[in-house]
C-alpha cells in the first residue's frame, strides 16, 4: 500500500490509520470514519479497505479535471526534474511567463493583463484587499452577505455566511460593510421570487449603504464572489453584476470578484463573470487552476499593479514551478478536451434529473430549490428551521437533511458535500464526469432522498 506510515512499529490496519488521524490531525473532521483515501483516478478514490467512492466533491472543486489527469500529472512530474521552486523577484521562470501566456486570452476581460501568484484562494483574497487599500488610499470595503472568502484575516472579515467563520477570532481586519446579495433567503422571500425584484431591491439597498453608512470617499472597494460558494451556491442574476458595475463607476470603487470556486470553467464559461459581460478591476481564482497544485492568481489590470509598491505583495512560494507546469497543462486540456462543451452538457442533463426530482410527489416536495450553474449546482431542502415556507412542508420534513443526505450518499458510495448554510447539498463533480457516472450519482441522491424522508 502507498500510504502506510509506521506508527511505533506496529502493523497498521485501517482502524489504526483513522485513529492515528484522529489524534494528531489538527482540526481534522475526516467524514470517512473507518476509512482512508489512498488514490484517485478520474471521478473516482479508492480507500484502504479497497472501497471506491464516486467524487462529487472534487477535495471542495479543485481536481475539475477528475483526479491524476495523466497530462497534468505528467507535466508536474516533467517539471520536477527540470526546475522545482523559483521565485519571480529573483527571476521569473519559465513555467510562470508560459502560464500567463496561456491566461492572458481567456481572461473575462482584456483589460485583465497583470498577474501575480499566490498558494491559496484566502491569499489572493487577502492581497487583492491589500492591493485595494493601498491603490485607492481609502479603507473600507463592502462585501456580500452569504460571501464566504476565506480564512485568513482579511478574508475572514470579508466573510459573511456562517457567523463560526469569524468567531472567537476577533479584533478582524476593520472597515467591513455588508450589503445584500439577491437570494430569497435574504430577503425573506420564497424560491422563485421574482429576481428583478430582489436584484432592484439590492442595489437599492448598497446604494443607501453609500449614502448612510460608508462615504465613496472612504471606500475602496466591493468584493464578491458571483457564485455564492459556501452560502448556497446561488449565481448572481447578471443584471445584479452590471448594477454593481455601474455603483462603481459612479462612485469611483474598485470592483474584486472572487471567482476561486466558480471560475475555470465551473459554470459553462471560463469564468462566471462572463455571463454578464462585467469588467472586474481585480479577479481573484485558485482551486481548478491547477487541479490540485497549490496556486491562486490575481489579476488586474496593469495600471492598477505599476501602482504598488515592489516587495509589498505575493510570498515565497506563489507561483511555485510545479503548480504554474501543472496551470499550463489544465489550459491546455480545457482546450484539447473540450471541457466546457462536456460542462454544458452533464449541466443539462443535472437540472433536467434535479429538476425531475423536485417534481416526484413522493420526495419532491422537501426540495426547496434546485439551483446552480454549469456543473455548480445544489438542492436545498426545506428545514424546520426556517421561517418562510408552508409550516406543512416545514413539519414533514426531517431535520438536518442535508448532513443526513451527504452521510447516506457517502454510505452508498458517492462524496457528496452540503454548503454551510441552508439545508443543501452541492454538486461539483469533475467538469469531465461521464455520463454514466454523473447518471450514478444521481441515482445514488435519489435514493438517498427517499430513505430519509
Ligand atoms: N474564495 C472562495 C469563493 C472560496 O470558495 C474559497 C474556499 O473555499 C476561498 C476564497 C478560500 O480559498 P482557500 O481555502 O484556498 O484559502
Amino acid at each position: 500500500r502507498p500510504l502506510v506510515p509506521r506508527v511505533s512499529g506496529r502493523s497498521i490496519t485501517t482502524a489504526s490509520l483513522v485513529e492515528f488521524g484522529q489524534r494528531h490531525v489538527t482540526n481534522g473532521l475526516s467524514r470517512l470514519t473507518e476509512d482512508v483515501i489512498v488514490s484517485g483516478e478520474g471521478s473516482w478514490v479508492t480507500t484502504l479497505s479497497g472501497r471506491r467512492l464516486l467524487d462529487f466533491s472534487c477535495g471542495i472543486g479543485v481536481t475539475n479535471l477528475g483526479h491524476c489527469h495523466p497530462r497534468v500529472s505528467k507535466a508536474a512530474a516533467d517539471q520536477c526534474h527540470t526546475l522545482v521552486h523559483g521565485q519571480a523577484s529573483i527571476g521569473y521562470h519559465e513555467p510562470y511567463l508560459r502560464l500567463i501566456e496561456r491566461l492572458l486570452p481567456i481572461m473575462p476581460h482584456p483589460s485583465l493583463d497583470s498577474f501575480f501568484f499566490t498558494n491559496s484562494g484566502s491569499e489572493a483574497v487577502e492581497a487583492a484587499l491589500k492591493m485595494v487599500r493601498t491603490i485607492t488610499r481609502k479603507q473600507n470595503i463592502i462585501s456580500m452577505q452569504g460571501a464566504f472568502h476565506g480564512r485568513t484575516f482579511g478574508a475572514m472579515a470579508v466573510t459573511k455566511s456562517k457567523t463560526i467563520y469569524a468567531h472567537g477570532f476577533s479584533p478582524l481586519m476593520p472597515g467591513v460593510l455588508t450589503a445584500p446579495f439577491p437570494y430569497w433567503h435574504h430577503f425573506n422571500a420564497a424560491p422563485g421570487a421574482d429576481e428583478s425584484e430582489l436584484v432592484r431591491a439590492s442595489l437599492y439597498q448598497l446604494e443607501l449603504l453609500l449614502l448612510q453608512q460608508t462615504a465613496p470617499t472612504d471606500t475602496a472597494a466591493i468584493i464578491i464572489e458571483p457564485v455564492l460558494g459556501e452560502g448556497g451556491y446561488v449565481p448572481a442574476p447578471p443584471a445584479f453584476l452590471q448594477g454593481l458595475r455601474a455603483i462603481c463607476d459612479k462612485h469611483g470603487l474598485l470592483l474584486i470578484i472572487d471567482e476561486v470556486q466558480c471560475g475555470f470553467g465551473r459554470t459553462g464559461r471560463m469564468f462566471y463573470i462572463e455571463y454578464s459581460g462585467v469588467r472586474p478591476d481585480i479577479m481573484v481564482t485558485a482551486k481548478g487552476l491547477a487541479n490540485g497544485f497549490p496556486l491562486s492568481a490575481v489579476v488586474a489590470r496593469k495600471e492598477l499593479t505599476d501602482q504598488l509598491k515592489p516587495g509589498t505583495m505575493g510570498g515565497t512560494y506563489g507561483g511555485n514551478a510545479v503548480s504554474c507546469a501543472a496551470a499550463v497543462a489544465v489550459a491546455d486540456v480545457f482546450k484539447e478536451e473540450k471541457i466546457l462543451d462536456n460542462v454544458n452538457a452533464r449541466s443539462a442533463e443535472l437540472f433536467e434529473a434535479l429538476i425531475s426530482v423536485k417534481a416526484d410527489p413522493a420526495i419532491g416536495r422537501h426540495i426547496l430549490d434546485v439551483r446552480g450553474q454549469g456543473l455548480m449546482v445544489a438542492i436545498e431542502f426545506a428545514s424546520p428551521s426556517h421561517s418562510t415556507f408552508d409550516p406543512a412542508v416545514k413539519k414533514s420534513t426531517p431535520a438536518n437533511m442535508a448532513a443526513r443526505v451527504s452521510k447516506r450518499c457517502l454510505e452508498k458510495g458517492l462524496l457528496l458535500l452540503t454548503t454551510s448554510v441552508y439545508e443543501t447539498v452541492r454538486f461539483i463533480p469533475p467538469l469531465n464526469v461521464s455520463p454514466e457516472d454523473l447518471a450514478k450519482g444521481i441515482e445514488i441522491v435519489k435514493e438517498a432522498v427517499e430513505e430519509i424522508v
